[in-house]
């Protein structure tokens, strides 16, 4: 059964403006849990909301030892062959942006230009003030952390220091949200890779570029709402499919 795969292949040959929109699934295979599948984030953990991070000195304890748990999957973690392939869908000059929910940085470890990456969760590979912005490496707050619980404070201005992520209940990013919207309205193809699309407004991507009129593609081990709006789903493996059907040269 490969029909599937012989229409995408051709979907992407006809395209002329592509957008890649990535989810946690796509770095399952790099070895970090993605938050809905089983044994993911999600059946662990409920997710600590962002005013709960500001206002209790506990919330960010919390915050900041589930993030050195997570932190060996993140350090080990490298492009797979799906993250290979979406670059290699980038240097053919088709995509016009990659839109990615994740906060892991492996687009950018694949060689995707920053340019090009549209990240709408921020980055859980370093820190930033949550006052004046300074950025912070995130190394040497994750030993001090680890050797005696010190809870990090902005070098420059005294403020909440907290990795550069977008928490739940956190104001989205306005540059990255404004970038998504004008990627998704001016596309041909939309293609949703590895996610189960419930985490809002990131999930309306897709439907907004399906009622603009590109066609929609959803590639996720499992079926997800948007499924009906979508022109192809493929309810299969993203590296092997990915690989298989992007192939470089
Ligand atoms: P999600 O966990 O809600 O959905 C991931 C989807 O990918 C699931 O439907 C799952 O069935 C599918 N999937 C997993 N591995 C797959 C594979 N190898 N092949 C095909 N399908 C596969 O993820 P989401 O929609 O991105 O929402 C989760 C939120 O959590 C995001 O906002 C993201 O910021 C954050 N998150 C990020 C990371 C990361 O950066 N890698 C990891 C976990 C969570």
């Amino acid at each position: 059964m490969t029909g599937d795969l012989d229409r995408l292949r051709s979907m992407l040959a006809e395209a002329r403006r592509v957008v890649v929109f990535t989810g946690a699934g796509i770095s399952t295979e790099s070895g970090i849990p993605d938050f809905r599948s089983p044994g993911g984030i999600w059946s662990r953990t409920t997710p600590i909301m962002f005013d709960d991070f500001v206002t209790s000195i506990e919330a960010r304890r919390e915050s900041w030892r589930r993030r050195i748990e997570i932190e060996r999957d993140m350090v080990d973690a490298r492009p797979n062959p799906g993250h290979a392939a979406v670059a290699h869908l980038v240097a053919t000059g088709k995509v016009s942006a990659l839109i990615t929910q994740n906060i892991d940085g492996l687009h950018q470890a694949s060689g995707v230009p920053d340019e090009k990456v549209i990240e709408l969760h921020g980055n859980g590979t370093y820190a930033a003030c949550l006052a004046c912005g300074e950025r912070h490496a995130l190394d040497p707050i994750l030993k001090a952390f680890h050797a005696d619980g010190t809870i990090p404070q902005c070098r420059a201005c005294g403020g909440i220091v907290k990795t550069a992520t977008i928490s739940f209940g956190q104001p989205m990013p306005v540059e990255a949200m404004d970038r998504a919207r004008a990627a998704a309205l001016s596309c041909d193809l939309f293609l949703a890779i590895g996610s189960s699309l419930v985490v809002w407004p990131a999930a309306s991507f897709p439907l907004l570029a399906k009622q603009n009129g590109a066609a929609l593609v959803i590639l996720n081990r499992e079926a997800t709402d948007h499924d009906p709006s979508a022109d192809l789903v493929l309810h299969r493996e993203i590296g092997p499919t990915l690989s298989t059907v992007v192939a470089p040269p």
